[in-house]
């Protein structure tokens, strides 16, 4: 088994270690992130965007008026429709 070694350092000590995220890009990255996945949830018209908007008149597959952001309504109205909803359609359950 060895037996650990000093280590010496030879030059100057920096203040502080560069962050590895530059400041101010957090705010940035998060709205792209969230233009993302609206995009992506309107363009398969999954959860609220599969619904048409009470609030701003949008149909369905089409994002909200309101920037970066969903009506209540809109989700409200969303959550009503999946009450209706089976899981598995009665033409693709099996037969017996
Ligand atoms: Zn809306």
């Amino acid at each position: 088994m060895s037996t650990p070694t000093a280590v010496r350092i030879t030059g100057p000590i920096p203040a502080s270690v560069p962050s590895r995220k530059p400041e101010g890009t957090g705010g940035a990255i998060l709205d792209a992130t969230l233009d993302g996945i609206y995009e992506t949830l309107r363009l398969y018209r999954h959860g609220a965007f599969s619904v048409p908007c009470p609030s701003c008149h949008v149909p369905a597959g089409e994002l909200c008026r309101a920037r970066r952001s969903v009506h209540n309504e809109r989700r409200r109205a969303h959550r009503a429709h999946l009450e209706g909803t089976t899981l598995v359609p009665l033409l693709a359950a099996p037969v017996r």
